[in-house]
């Protein structure tokens, strides 16, 4: 690209285009980086720069760009249709994906709700088990029990059963009531225990509650296994499978929210599977088509099914649908890419390279304002800390975690931070040789940044 068409690119970029989660003013001060192409576990900017893209394109990308078989799958089902909605109608790339995802979730999960991002992945499975409950004749039944530190998206449902403070207070007043038990951030326990004996304290405040609320609640949510945008605090082990058991256990449906999660990230298919857990409501996106075209779905159970049978002036029909639920492109996609985990043994692979990753982050515990480094699978939180001995936080005015994202760029690296934590998410396919050369760089910015 030459540098006029380029400069014309980033001034139209400030003057046209609002980025998600970021201060514009900030934005407008600085040069943008334009990526105009990717190629396996890479980006490239309009100056043809290559980075290691160490976030997956926000958590999605799972073979790498560019991958052959998405890209004919694409071209393939776009010469026979590109869209034509689910009100009313089916497409073959909907039945067979819904068919492959049931096959692959955990048991039980039958039915294939359809929509195209993980937020409203999360507002369908709200709405579904709160109709459930009005027609089961249940009616006081209208309150979710959430975790403290959860993200499920974007939208009003999905943030009111939500739990960071930075994203969420604002919208406050607009909000539904939410019970919030504490989350599982070992690192900071919230009831000052020690992970190595604490009994799981915190699944006994959250029993406490289900008990207390039973009768008016309609769900519980969770991210299993990771809370990923709190800063990728990992669960110990045994606590997803106990908060399944105490919702089944007091007749409170449980929904899984594996936006994150799902698709391999943990080293498990779905995270839920590590831990033998069936949920009544799995939603996913992100990697579902491998990180190519936006699809999400809302997995439940026969029985939640049953619940909207009915003669249709009885009205239990789920008046729920998107525009484009259902796209036969992305579910095109999404089919490839399940073929591409199977005929490449991906989820093996990740185990392998997971533990890779562990041996690699071990050496950042050295550095001085390195607080936890926190992994499963292929997720990764490093947090950051100003005064080690306390866990005291950096001020935000600081903008540490954003410093070191800089330095990594400049070294060849595009992560992003959540607040002080560092976040690597890599492509599920990295080879160990870029997977090693990610985790230097970030250990160098770190060290170059904190250090100084
Ligand atoms: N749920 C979880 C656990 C997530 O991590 C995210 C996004 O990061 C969402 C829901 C929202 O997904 P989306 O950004 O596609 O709306």
């Amino acid at each position: 690209m030459t540098k006029k068409r380029e400069k014309t690119l980033a001034a139209w970029d400030k003057q046209y285009v609002w980025h998600p989660f970021t201060q514009m003013k900030d934005w407008l001060a600085e040069e943008p980086l334009i990526i105009e192409r990717g190629e396996g576990c890479f980006l490239i900017d309009t100056e043809g720069r290559r980075y290691i893209d160490g976030v997956s394109s926000l958590w999605v990308l799972v073979h790498g760009h560019g991958r052959q078989e998405l890209l004919r799958a694409l071209e393939e089902q776009s010469k026979k249709l590109c869209h034509s909605t689910l009100l009313g109608l089916a497409n073959p790339p909907s039945i067979l994906l819904a068919r492959r995802l049931a096959q692959i979730a955990p048991a039980g999960l039958a039915k294939v709700f359809y929509s195209d991002n993980g937020s409203t992945s999360v507002e369908i499975a709200l709405k579904m088990a709160y109709q459930y409950w009005q027609q089961h004749g249940l009616k006081e039944r209208r309150r979710f029990l959430t975790f403290r530190n959860a993200y499920h998206g974007d939208t009003l449902g999905s943030v009111s059963v939500g739990g960071i403070d930075l994203f969420h207070k604002v919208y406050g007043p607009l909000l539904f009531k939410t019970y919030k038990a504490p989350s599982p951030y070992c690192y900071r326990c919230p009831l000052r225990l020690k992970p190595e004996d604490c009994g799981l304290g915190c699944v006994e405040i959250f029993e406490t509650m289900v008990k207390q609320h039973r009768d008016e609640l309609c769900a519980v949510i969770l991210e299993p296994s990771v809370q990923g945008a709190a800063g990728m605090i990992v669960q110990p082990p045994g606590f997803v499978a106990a908060v399944r058991r105490i919702a089944k256990e007091q007749g409170v449906l449980f929904i899984a929210d594996e936006v994150a999660t799902g698709f391999g990230r943990t080293g498990a298919m779905f995270a839920c599977l590590a831990e033998g857990v069936s949920p009544d409501f799995l939603c996913v996106a992100k990697g579902i088509t491998g990180g190519y075209l936006p699809l999400a779905a809302t997995l439940t159970t026969e029985a939640v099914f049953e619940g909207f049978l009915a003669e249709f002036e009885e009205f239990r029909t789920f008046f729920h649908g998107h525009t484009y639920t259902g796209n036969p492109l992305a579910c095109a996609v999404a089919l490839a890419n399940l073929d591409l985990f199977d005929s490449e043994g991906l989820i093996r692979k990740v185990g392998k390279r997971a533990a890779a990753l562990g041996a690699m982050l071990e050496r950042f515990e050295e550095l001085s304002h390195v607080g936890d480094v926190r992994q499963r699978g292929l997720m990764a939180g490093i947090e950051l800390v100003k005064e080690k001995r306390t866990k005291r936080p950096f001020g935000p005015a600081e903008c540490v975690g954003q410093r070191v994202i800089m330095e990594a760029r400049r070294r060849g690296v595009v992560i992003r931070p959540l607040g002080d934590v560092i976040v690597l998410m890599p492509p599920l396919a990295i080879e160990e040789e870029t997977l090693a050369t990610l985790v230097d760089v970030v250990y160098e910015s770190i060290r170059r940044v904190t250090e100084a």
